[in-house]
Order: C-alpha cells, then structure tokens, then sequence
C-alpha cells in the first residue's frame, strides 16, 4: 500500500498558497506515492483541481483521516489538527515559536511534526528553504506595495515636463527579503540603499547595484543571523539612522532576529522627523514591526507619515510562492522517505532539528 502524501485547502485569512502543486504532486506520483488533495486546495494559488495529473480529491475530513503525511503551508486549525489521523507526519511551517498550546494539540495526536523554519541554514538545506523561498516573494511585493503606495515616481524621468528626481529608497535588513525588495527597487529605477547590522551584508547589497549605508553598528550572531542588539548598540543605531532618515521617500524595513519580536529600530520621533509624504512599509509587522508606529494589517497616518504594516506578504504572489513552497517541501519529504516508506533518519540534522514532534512526544526546546 503507498503512502498518502496529502494537503488541504488552507484556511488561514487571506492565505492563498497551497502545500502541493501540480509540478510536486507529479513528482510524488512518478516516486509510486498516493497524492490526496481537498477538493479546490489549489484553486486560490491558480491550481484548479483539473490540472493536477493523477491525484485523487476528497472532502477535508477524509483527506484527514487518510493522510499518512500531511503538507501545510501555515499550521492546520485544532479543529483539523483534531481529526489528523494518529500516529501521522506534518510538515509545514508549525510557526513553533511561542506556540505551546498548538505543539501539545499535535502532541496529543501522538503525530510526528516538523516545522521547516527551523532547518538549519545549510548548503544542503537550500532546496528545502522555506524561509529563503518566502521571504523572496515577501521582499518582491514590499517594495511593490511601497511604489504603489509612494506619491512620487520610482525611476527618474526626463520629459517635456521638466525632469522628475527619482525616488531614494533605503531598504533596512538586507536579508533574503531585503536584498529582493532592494533588486525590486532597482528595476523600478529608485536611487536605492541598503543597511543591515551584519557586516557581510555590504557587499550584498552593492553587488545589487545599490549603495550601502554604514551606521558603525555591527552585531553579526551565529548561524549567518544577526544577534539582538544591546541597548548601547541601540542607540547608537537609532542616532546615526535618524540623521540619514530625513532623505528618503520610501523605508520598507525588513530586520529580524529569529524567534524573537522583531528589533524596534524607528521610533515614532525619527518617523516625525522624515520627509512630509514619505512612506514605511513595515514587513517585520507580523513579528511586532520595526517601527513604534507599525499596526500589524493597518495603515497609520502621522505627521503626514505614513506606516504600512502589511501581513503575509508570500500569499499575495500566490502560485509562484506556492510552486517554490512545493519544491521545498518536496525535497524535505524526500528526506523521510525510505524504500517508499516514510522512515526518518534522526541522525540527519535536518531532520532532528526540523521536528517538533516525535511520535507523540514534544522534542521543540525553542
Ligand atoms: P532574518 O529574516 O532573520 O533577518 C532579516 C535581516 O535583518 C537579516 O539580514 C539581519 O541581519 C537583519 N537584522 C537583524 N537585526 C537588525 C537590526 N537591529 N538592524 C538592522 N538589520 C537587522 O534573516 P534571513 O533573511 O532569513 O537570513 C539571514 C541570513 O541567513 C542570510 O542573509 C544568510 O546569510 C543566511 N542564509 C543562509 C542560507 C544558506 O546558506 N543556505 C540560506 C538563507 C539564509
């Protein structure tokens, strides 16, 4: 008997995306798997059930109650998480930070569990990259919301008219979704600057064609990530960044350091002392934001400011996300899968560290 690989339609507001695509499903079939998809799970991505090739639809409750190994994009509700068959593999972003309450429903469940946010940041984790994969798509339609947002042209223009200054653009945390928001910038024409607390982020950010802004702070952590900065290092941040505030039409922040709130780099005094008409897009917002201002979904107006703080950014690009997503998942699932079977090597460390969930048993230490 094949294993069942499966994936609902997911329920989150405004989600969009779906766990499985054609292209992966496929790939599962051609490995002798048994797909299972609810009815419409692909619809909102721009995957009608009709073009997935030999996958077999049913309502939530059965996929549920058959799935040997569930696929989510965001984690399936207690309700759904409920009825998960016993003894059953999840994969998916768990969002396990903080999160307890929903580690112990899983637990419950005497389900394995794996949340890919926690794979470590390896060569050999790259196709599996979840965060890498999103925060592109989060960084690309930023810097979208913001040039729709900002009243200014993004590129100089020379017309008839007289010339248009093109906009200045400085995008803060030049991460995977920084250094995209800052690539997208650039095609748009803004005369674009990146800053970021790890030193090795400048030539990142110059190799983009954008210039790199130098506020002496440097908090380079473990694991290629930035570590929290102290409350000197703060300060000193929020002084030297205040000054070079003043110039630009457009911040789309994007700092973060993982599994805590995200670091408060503009207060509501450096907003103030901006430009009239010039625009934050807060991207950190679902983590708390980088801007005192930031209201997580809200637009904020003050001192003719303004502070977006748009939520679950990959869903509004929903089929590439989607396709990338897929393709990560794929490669991990491979990972869990012996002779057919779904047997995981605990002793790869992309497999231990990924699971939250042991048979049952709570292995999560975040
Ligand atoms: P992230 O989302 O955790 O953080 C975004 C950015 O915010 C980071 O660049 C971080 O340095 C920056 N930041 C944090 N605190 C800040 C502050 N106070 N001021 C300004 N900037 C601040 O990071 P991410 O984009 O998920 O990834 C971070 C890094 O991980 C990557 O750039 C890369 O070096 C590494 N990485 C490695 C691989 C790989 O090798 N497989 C894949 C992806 C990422």
């Amino acid at each position: 008997m094949p294993i069942t690989v499966a994936a609902l339609r997911e329920t989150a507001a405004a989600e969009r995306r779906v766990a499985i695509t054609p292209e992966v499903a496929k790939k599962w079939r051609g490995q002798g798997l048994r797909v299972l998809l609810e009815r419409g799970a692909g619809e909102s991505a721009g995957f009608p059930d009709s073009s997935y090739p030999d996958v077999e639809f049913a309502d939530a409750d059965s996929v549920l109650t058959t799935a040997d190994l569930l696929a989510c994009v965001l984690p399936p509700t207690d309700t759904a998480l409920a009825k998960l068959r016993e003894g059953a593999v999840l994969v998916g972003q768990l969002r396990p930070y903080g999160a307890a309450e929903r580690l112990s429903a899983i637990a419950a469940r005497r389900l394995t569990a794996f949340a890919l946010e926690l794979l470590p940041r390896t060569t050999r984790a790259q196709a599996m990259d979840v965060l890498s994969s999103q925060a592109g798509v989060a960084g690309y339609r930023a810097m979208l919301i913001a040039a729709e947002a900002c009243p200014k042209f993004f590129p100089m223009l020379t017309t008839a008219a007289g010339t248009i200054r093109p906009s200045r653009v400085l995008v803060i945390g030049a991460g995977v979704a920084g250094l995209q928001a800052i690539a997208t910038a650039r095609r748009l024409g803004a005369q674009t600057e990146g800053y970021d607390v790890r030193p090795e982020t400048r030539e990142q950010v110059e190799s983009l064609g954008a210039k790199f802004l130098d506020l002496g702070v440097s908090a380079a952590g473990s694991g290629g990530y930035a570590r929290e900065l102290s409350a000197d290092e703060r300060a000193a941040q929020q002084q030297a960044l205040a000054d070079h505030l003043k110039v630009f039409d457009v911040v789309v922040s994007t700092a973060a350091v993982p599994g805590r709130a995200a670091p408060k780099i503009l207060t509501a005094a450096m907003v103030a002392g901006m430009k009239p008409g010039a625009l934050i897009v807060d991207l950190a917002a679902e983590s708390g934001g980088n801007c005192e201002l930031t209201r997580p979904g809200e637009r904020v107006r003050q001192d003719g400011i303004t502070v977006l703080g748009p939520l679950n950014l990959p869903a509004g690009a929903p089929l590439h996300a989607s396709e990338m997503y897929a393709r990560n998942v794929h490669h991990f699932v491979d990972l869990l899968l012996r002779d057919g079977a779904l047997q995981p090597d605990f002793d790869d460390e992309l497999v231990s560290k990924s699971c939250v969930v042991r048979a049952g048993e709570p292995v999560f230490r975040g």
